[in-house]
């Protein structure tokens, strides 16, 4: 087995800081709390005794510059967090040491010596005339992989472009299917500085008096437990950033702060700041996807030992990748090899 990854590192949308005495997470921060597919990975990584629960649940609204609570479930349904009916409300859960440190230990387990990173893959196709029947992933790194199965774990137009050759209607579907991007502006900032308590998991926002496109802050130190110093706090928003780019940093970090300020009271400068843009990287769910993707991959499949994973084929975060993971792997092991061309 081996893992070809484009970039310098492993964990896609995890990414997890140590910096300032503080834990962020400029990615994905936890998982939906009833996840059977996370505690299934995380007791087989050891990491079972790790996982911890939201220390809050109450949330807020930002309305005409005024807090109010809302009813749980009521936050998510508002940002339109594109969760399974069953997750709505019901909190989200994470690991003491963050994210990342599921990625380590994935990893770990895989082994370094199986890992290849900066090896983006560029087409899957089948190794027709070899004996095995398997397949050939070709790397822009110049190198191509032969293998008995391939697991395809891309976002969807990623993926479109690597079925390009072997099937046209397949990548064209994967291709098709919509994202939006999101960014996040992480402040660390003294607790002093701070007037509202932040007794609460964050603030959806849908005030006028808002920066373009400010979805919701996280009050991520008051959601999990063991995050910041007890002498600061962290503090994260997310944009919905206009469709040119993000360009400077900056002026998120300023228009964040300046709105922060009327909100919750906010003085003075962050101890540390970081904005990260996250381009077309949530899917876009319509009811039918599941049943539109299933048909449309059904002929790949029937090639024998290939598979599609990730939050792109099965919706709620990291649940679904993976969820879509496990039924990859399943998948792949059931299948038989790919009859060699005649
Ligand atoms: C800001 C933010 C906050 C989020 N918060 C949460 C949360 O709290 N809870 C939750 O459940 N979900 C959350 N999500 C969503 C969750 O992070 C994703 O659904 C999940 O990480 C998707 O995993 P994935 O493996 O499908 O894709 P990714 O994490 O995007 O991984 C895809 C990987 O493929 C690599 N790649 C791309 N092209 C190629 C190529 N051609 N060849 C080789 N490698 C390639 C990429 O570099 C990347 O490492 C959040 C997402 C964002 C952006």
């Amino acid at each position: 087995m081996v893992l070809l990854e484009a970039s310098s590192r492993l964990g896609g949308q995890i990414l997890t800081e140590h910096v300032a005495d503080c834990l962020l997470e400029h990615g994905a921060e936890g998982f939906v709390a009833h996840s059977p597919a996370l505690h299934e990975v995380c007791g087989r990584l050891g990491l079972a005794t790790e996982v911890i629960s939201q220390t809050v649940s109450r949330a807020l609204v930002a309305e005409d510059g005024v807090l109010r609570e809302v009813p749980p479930g009521e936050a998510g349904r508002r940002l339109g967090i594109q969760a399974r009916p069953a997750d709505w409300g019901r909190g989200l859960q994470s690991l003491r040491r963050g994210m990342g440190s599921l990625v380590a230990a994935l990893a770990a387990a895989i082994g370094q010596d199986r890992i290849r990173l900066t090896t983006p893959v560029e087409a899957v196709e089948p190794a027709d005339g070899r004996p095995s029947g398997g397949w050939l992933v070709h790397s822009g790194a110049g190198t191509s992989f032969e293998a008995d199965g391939v697991i395809v774990a891309l976002p969807a137009t990623a993926a479109g472009t690597v079925f390009q050759a072997v099937d046209p209607a397949a990548a064209h579907t994967l291709q098709r299917l919509g994202t939006v991007s999101t960014l996040s502006v992480t402040l660390v900032v003294d607790k002093d500085h701070v007037r509202h308590p932040l007794d609460a998991t964050g603030i959806v926002v849908e005030d006028t008096a808002a920066p373009a496109g400010l979805r919701a802050c996280s009050f991520a130190s008051s959601k999990w437990a063991g995050r910041a110093p007890s002498n600061r706090c962290v503090l994260r928003a997310f944009y919905r950033p206009p469709a040119g780019g993000v360009g400077d940093p900056e002026p998120w970090v300023e228009r964040t702060q300046h709105y922060l300020e009327r909100i919750i009271g906010l003085k003075g400068d962050a101890l540390y700041t970081r904005v990260v843009s996250w381009p077309t990287a949530i899917p876009r769910y319509a009811s039918d996807h599941e049943a539109v993707l299933a048909a449309a991959l059904a002929p790949l499949q029937r090639l024998g030992r290939v598979a599609l994973a990730g939050a792109s084929v099965a919706r709620s975060g990291l649940d679904g990748a993976v969820r879509s993971g496990y039924a990859a792997a399943e998948a792949i092991l059931q299948a038989g090899s790919r009859a060699p061309a005649q």
